[in-house]
């Protein structure tokens, strides 16, 4: 099965919409400073524009996606946590793992048929990875085996919602299978908002995949080349922890007492809480200086809102053990980084027909 593919890139900038109906560009960077107090003129009109997701526009006005008959074409992507997704089981597995006493009846259908009619999402490469990342700032899913499925659809083309759905106005998440059945539709079309934003996903039923490919992420044996400075920076993080952690066991108070000199409720009379507090401002900063090597060194053609998501998943992994987090980040980059290998990996596994469920 030959899927066209699409390369949007994670180096994108945005466009937002003015109360004239027309969109203007704003940088990445700017969106993630918020700078101007998130103000800019449109180019158009010239009216102040106050940017953010609730006014996010199409990125590419002439996105592939918006032709009914290309859909079934393109290789469409999504990440889940789900060894098997989509599930034929997802339904029993869900009402099997219910409690019965976290739901009482009369509520329990009602409570089953809301989650197991949830509509599936797939959209670009670069949005499945982005989901991929938010979701790891779940604690929950932080530190989760995740899987990349490539997905080949099986649309009719007259199904489509016209143009697309807004994510400000109604919430994609929430789609469900029924709503779809209810207006006789195989897919809904709508641009996301909160991430990769500006572009267009699916929101569609089990039914519609034909099949799926899958991977692991990140993928094995894939990782950018570590940099020599990787151990400077390092070292750094782990020092600045000895001292905090020296400094602390120097003071000889519990943690409570500690956060009561600090604030100066107790007396401090040696200024060892002070030097402790300190201490511990300059271990953030190594960390902060760690974070700041690792996306000029890893992420180059990342856009300053998909570095600070990606930062942002990749922090769960700090506490664990310094080294790894480091190597996983290095990992995780190369999706961002070598996406055609990373593509090439998942188009070259075995296909899996989704049966109807
Ligand atoms: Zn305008």
């Amino acid at each position: 099965m030959t899927l066209i593919e699409r390369n949007d890139g994670f180096d994108y900038d945005l466009r937002m919409l003015c109360s004239c109906g027309l969109p203007s560009p704003v940088s990445a960077a700017d969106y993630v400073d918020g700078a101007h107090g998130s103000h800019m003129p449109c180019v158009h009109c010239g009216e102040s524009l106050h940017y953010g997701p609730a006014v996010a526009a199409l990125r590419d006005p002439d996105d592939p996606a918006l032709d009914d008959s290309a859909l079934n074409t393109l290789a469409w992507y999504h990440t889940s946590t789900q060894p098997d997704w989509p599930s034929p089981n997802f339904s029993a597995d869900f009402v099997a793992g219910l409690d019965e006493r976290d739901v009482l009846m009369p509520s329990r259908e009602a409570f089953i048929a809301e989650h197991t009619s949830k509509a599936l999402h797939v959209g670009t490469y670069e949005a499945a990875i982005e989901n991929m990342l938010r979701r790891m700032n779940d604690e929950l899913d932080s530190h989760a085996q995740f899987y990349l499925y490539r997905v080949k659809l099986d649309l009719d083309p007259r199904k489509i919602n016209p143009g697309f759905r807004d994510e400000n106005h109604e919430i994609a998440s929430d789609i469900s299978t029924l709503e779809l059945e209810k207006d006789e539709l195989d897919a809904v079309r709508y641009l996301n908002v909160h991430e990769a934003i500006g572009t267009l996903s699916l929101a569609i039923p089990p039914q519609a995949i034909r099949a799926v490919q899958r991977i692991h992420l990140p993928v094995p044996d894939l990782t950018m080349p570590a940099d020599a400075n990787d151990d400077l920076f390092i070292r750094g993080v782990v020092d600045a922890a000895r001292r905090v952690s020296d400094a602390a066991s120097e003071l000889r108070v519990t943690p409570g007492e500690r956060r009561r000199m600090e604030l100066g409720i107790l007396p401090d009379p040696t200024g060892a809480a002070k030097r402790h507090h300190e201490l511990r401002h300059s271990s953030y900063e190594a960390v902060r200086r760690l974070e700041r090597h690792l996306e000029d060194q890893y992420l180059p053609h990342a856009s300053a809102v998909l570095r600070r998501v990606f930062t942002q998943a990749a922090a769960h992994w700090q506490e664990d053990c310094i080294d790894e987090y480091v190597w996983r980040y290095r990992a995780l980059a190369a999706l961002v980084e070598m996406p055609a290998h990373v593509r090439a990996n998942v188009g070259a596994a075995a296909w899996r027909q989704v049966a109807a469920i």
